[in-house]
């Protein structure tokens, strides 16, 4: 760690390398299954499609599903590896590599930036599969900068989404922020027969999604931090946190007037939605 360490003006010019930009859209995207990464479907299509519509980012913090831990960190190395983290899938998925580089001065932009809480900086991770299996997509040469934040498994769905209010002021710097999960995502539930099978959910799974979506799209955030409270298929959707917060940090980016609208709506195997979220200025 002792690379990380800066005399306090040297974090201040650091903090302040980031231009100030119009504010940058943010997202919440929906990775479903690693194989998205080397599939070609319409959530695929999906993805490059909104990466068009997007300005090109200075660099980019992704909160992943995949990265849960005891306390908050960001990535800070140069060089993030690609992190394979999952099993029994095919040999070409192993042998994806994502070398976007990572951005030192992000994180400790990120750290200087949150108050209430402390942001370590790690040197271990690298980037997993929730982040690169869909920013490949978006960024496919790879040359935007990347950190991860992690979301710390302790806390509750308050904290989250509070946290995230914190790095709103990102946006303002060129930073693309993106939140990578699955909105209904029940791993245990998923129906082997139609795995691939884009469209078909249960009933549960439909409920639970279009009572999310309209919470969404009315802006209405209190229901979904306290989604415990939403009933059985809530219960089903979100058997655990981890590929639903990043949702609510995403939510909580939205300003007043910003639009926020939906991509890549639809069921998959019974028990996941890919359900995206853009979150721009009007
Ligand atoms: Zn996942």
């Amino acid at each position: 760690m002792t690379g990380l360490i800066y005399q306090m003006n040297e974090l201040n010019k650091i903090a302040g390398s980031f231009a100030s930009t119009k504010r940058m859209p943010a997202l919440f995207l929906g990775h479903g299954s690693p194989m998205n990464a080397i599939e070609e479907n319409e959530f695929v299509t999906g993805f490059r499609a909104i990466s068009k519509t997007l300005p090109t980012p200075n660099a980019i913090l992704c909160i992943s599903a995949h990265w849960e831990t005891k306390g908050n960190f960001v990535t800070a190395m140069k060089s993030p590896t690609t992190i394979h983290d999952f099993g029994g899938f095919p040999k070409a998925l192993y042998e994806v590599q994502y070398p976007a580089p990572g951005s030192p001065s992000l994180a400790l932009t990120t750290q200087a930036l949150v108050k209430k809480t402390a942001i370590e900086l790690d040197e271990k991770w690298g980037l997993d599969h929730g982040a690169w299996s869909v920013i490949k997509h978006l960024y496919p040469a790879a040359n935007i900068p990347i950190i991860q934040m992690s979301l710390d498994y302790t806390k509750d769905p308050s904290y989250h989404y509070a946290l995230a209010k914190e790095i709103a002021a990102l946006r303002d710097k060129g930073i693309l922020i993106i939140g990578s999960g699955n909105m209904v995502h029940n791993l245990g539930l998923l129906a082997w027969d139609k795995l691939n099978t884009i469209g078909y959910g249960y009933d549960w799974a439909i409920e639970a999604s279009d009572t999310m979506k309209k919470l969404i799209l009315n802006g209405d955030h209190q229901p979904l931090i306290n989604y415990k409270q939403l009933g059985q298929s809530f219960q089903l959707a979100i058997p655990s946190p981890e590929h639903y917060l990043p949702l609510l940090y995403i939510l909580a980016l939205q300003t007043k007037g910003e639009k926020i609208s939906l991509f890549n709506d639809k069921a998959i195997a019974g028990s996941l939605t890919m359900t995206s979220v853009k979150i721009e200025q009007a």
